[in-house]
């Protein structure tokens, strides 16, 4: 009967082939599973423990269990070595976002000067053209005439006549 161990991780390096693992002593590969990475060699009748990963083989499970162990911190390393590269390919996206980022403020910086460019030239086209002064449709009045004129009751005359 085989031991559970409850460990995904042997578990998982357990669904490795049996026939990388070899008897120590003769070299053979025919062999009886008799536990979990436990073997007996058919050749030799050699017992003993195989590591699921490399194939060592040992005599105590505890010795595989050790083993086993190391196998499981270069993993880590590795995985851990991998996240650090993800992490620096996350840092280096981000630094390319936020220039383009900025990038696009600059774009709609300009965008937006263009828009006001355009709002004031359509102003300009469709703004009407300024009425010219009416220079001869009012009579002008007292005040508007010069001091000279406006005090002298002759030239007011004469002016009434010549205006009609
Ligand atoms: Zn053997
Ligand atoms: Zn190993």
């Amino acid at each position: 009967m085989r031991p559970q161990t409850g460990n995904i991780y042997l578990t998982a390096l357990h669904a490795l082939p049996v026939s990388s693992v070899r008897c120590p002593k003769c070299g053979r590969g025919e062999l009886r599973e008799v536990g979990e990475n436990h073997y007996l060699c058919r050749y030799c009748g050699h017992e003993f423990y195989a590591c699921p990963v490399c194939g060592e083989a040992f005599a105590h499970q505890r010795q595989l269990a050790a083993h086993t162990k190391k196998h499981r911190g270069v993993e880590e390393r590795a995985i851990a070595k991998e996240l650090g590269a993800l992490r620096e390919l996350l840092e280096e996206l981000k630094a390319l976002l936020e220039e383009v980022l900025a990038g696009q403020k600059v774009i709609l910086a300009k965008l937006d000067e263009l828009l006001e460019m355009q709002r004031r030239a359509l102003a300009l086209l469709s703004a009407k053209p300024a009425p010219a002064p009416a220079a001869e449709a009012a009579e002008p009045s007292d005040e508007e005439l010069p001091d000279f004129v406006r005090d002298n009751p002759w030239l007011r005359v004469l002016g009434e006549r010549g205006g009609g």
